[in-house]
């Protein structure tokens, strides 16, 4: 495959420099490491992309491994999802598959480690006291009274922790750095910490587990990651990374190291695990893979493509300062990816009946139609004496701008014929019916009036032929401020419109059969995706995006 444009980034810069003076002699090892308590997002995509990406441009590998630490809120059904989402998005960790809570033991004997080297203690304070003790940004903490514990003591004490004689949050093990530290981190961070809970790998073996400040560069160290990316909130961690490697024997230059960049966030768009958790959970949504959820099995069933999603990873770059990227430019990118790659078929959202009163009832014609300008093919497309238009592709009372149908005006019907609107019938309550039109005979494609000028071309399906489906349309799942930033309480601002259904749209028969997953540009009307709701009998299809691009228009300024 041609190499894909690639923008340089800031990390790519380092992984070039290191392998130029010859560092990582093995070559070059990222690891994208999701902690399995939710299923991933679009934030998460961009790290993926990163971590796989920056593995695969520079001949390296990229693990993936799952940092399960946290026994409570971690569960199977995340792992599942989270490596159907990296295959989807086309990537591969071969057979590096890892957990950080395969290194359990490996993790219990560098603690051990430490309290033989006079780098750690076990402490009796609580959770509160130990908060209250660190001090602030402008003042030292204070030394805790078990901070002089000798080895010995503090060997017995959390080993004893670990046979599960104490009660969860009776004592921790803490680094022992510096109190006075201007990095909060380094103020004897927490390490380890009692919890009789069940794993869900581990199961009761373990009643202490380390904390995500020591799991993490260890787990690095030992799978010999070379470039350890995370997120910008690490940044007042590395110090404490470099520290433990440092400490427990890991020669500088050879070890991992962190690099941080800035988060993905997007206009109108939720980028937390615990916030999506919570519209799941209390049913704001059908569930993780909503189409109206940013999480990557969500997009999926939206109808967003992995090339999109991969491309806006790329497109958006990697930065050291947080920003917000407006959601628009995913739009495009999916827009972009689906105006080359999906088939072009009319379907009638809305319908409103028209009967061509001059075109005889027991004809049907196979009219020939474009399937992509892009890509070519064609199909045939019924047409016949009765069909269906957008119920606002007429106005009865039109302005003098509006090209559609109104009474007595003409339209042509895409790939078909000129009509004229004759008569407009309507019940006793004055709604209309139908509209009663005539067609110009010669005026379809190879015909005397083909090309006479007409403003304005419509979409429109056969009656006798038209295929029934649901069409579920879609807006922001949260209302946001102007800038497109998502409110402190934004359950308090959920769209109540963001879900909209169309049950009686109406779609013409070249599509029968479509199973889930198959992408669709409905004409004048935006890319459609069939949803896994489809069934051989009945087609739902997810509107991925409309056809408006303003993200184009505002990249070309
Ligand atoms: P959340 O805040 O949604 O819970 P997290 O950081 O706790 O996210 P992890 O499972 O720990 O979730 O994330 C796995 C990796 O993905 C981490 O390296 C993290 O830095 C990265 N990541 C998470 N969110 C984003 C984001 N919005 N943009 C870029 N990378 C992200
Ligand atoms: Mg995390």
């Amino acid at each position: 495959m041609a190499e894909m444009q690639q923008s340089s980034n800031f990390i790519q810069n380092i992984i070039e420099d290191d392998l130029k003076q010859g560092k990582y002699a093995d070559g070059i090892h990222t690891r994208f490491p999701p902690e399995p308590n939710g299923y991933l997002h679009i934030g998460h995509a961009k790290s993926i992309c990163l971590n796989f990406g920056l593995a695969e441009r520079n001949q390296g590998l990229c693990n993936l491994r799952f940092d399960d630490t946290n026994p409570t809120k971690e569960d199977t059904e995340y792992v599942d999802s989270i490596q159907e989402d990296i295959k989807w998005l086309g990537f591969s960790w071969a057979d590096r598959m890892f957990y950080a809570s395969d290194y359990f033991d490996k993790l219990y004997a560098y603690a051990e480690q430490l309290i033989e080297k006079g780098l750690a203690y076990v402490d009796d304070q609580s959770a509160e006291e130990i908060k209250a003790t660190r001090g602030t940004l402008t003042e030292p903490g204070q030394e805790s009274p078990c901070r002089n514990r000798s080895v010995e003591e503090n060997l017995d004490l959390f080993r004893r922790m670990k046979a599960g004689e104490f009660q969860d949050g009776a004592k921790v093990l803490r680094a022992k750095i510096d109190m006075a530290s201007p990095n909060m981190v380094l103020r004897d961070t927490v390490i380890y910490r009692i919890a009789h809970a069940h794993h869900h790998r581990t199961g009761d073996a373990w009643c202490i587990y380390p904390m995500y400040d020591f799991a993490h560069p260890l787990s690095d160290a030992i799978e010999g990651i070379t470039h350890s990316v995370c997120t910008l909130e690490f940044e007042e961690h590395r110090p404490f990374y470099d520290w433990l490697l440092e400490h427990l024997g890991f020669e500088e230059g050879k070890r991992p190291r962190q690099i941080e960049f800035a988060r993905l966030n997007l206009t109108n768009t939720i980028t937390s695990k615990r916030k999506l958790r919570q519209l799941v959970e209390e049913g704001h949504v059908r569930g993780w893979d909503d189409p109206r959820m940013p999480t990557i099995s969500g997009l999926r069933r939206r109808g967003y493509t992995p090339a999109s999603l991969r491309k806006f990873c790329e497109e958006i770059g990697v930065a050291k300062a947080n920003s917000l990227v407006d959601a628009a430019m995913l739009e495009h990118c999916v827009r972009d990816d689906l105006n080359e790659n999906a088939d072009r078929v009319m379907a009638v959202l809305r319908p409103l009946k028209v009967i061509i009163t001059n075109y005889p009832e027991d004809k049907e014609e196979w009219l020939l139609a474009d399937n992509n300008p892009l890509r070519g093919g064609q199909r045939f497309v019924p047409f016949s004496r009765e069909i269906y238009i957008e119920q606002d592709d007429f106005l009865e009372e039109a302005p003098k701008k509006f090209f559609r149908l109104k009474p007595g005006g003409e339209v042509r019907l895409k790939h078909a014929y000129i009509i004229r609107c004759d008569e407009v019938i309507k019940d006793e309550q004055g709604r209309i019916l139908e509209l009663h039109c005539t067609c110009d005979p010669d005026s379809k494609t190879g015909g005397a009036t083909a090309n006479r000028k007409i403003k304005g071309t419509i979409h429109w399906v056969a009656a006798k032929t038209a295929l029934p489906c649901e069409v579920r349309l879609y807006d922001y799942l949260i209302e946001t401020d102007e800038d497109g930033n998502v409110p402190a309480d934004f359950i308090a601002s959920l769209n109540d419109k963001s879900l909209e259904v169309l049950d009686k749209a109406l779609i013409e028969p070249s599509v029968k059969l479509t199973a889930a997953g198959t992408h669709y540009q409905f004409l004048r009307e935006g890319y459609f995706v069939t949803d896994p709701d489809t069934t051989p009998e009945r087609l739902v299809f997810n509107r991925v995006v409309g056809l408006k691009d303003t993200w184009a228009k505002v990249s070309k300024k």
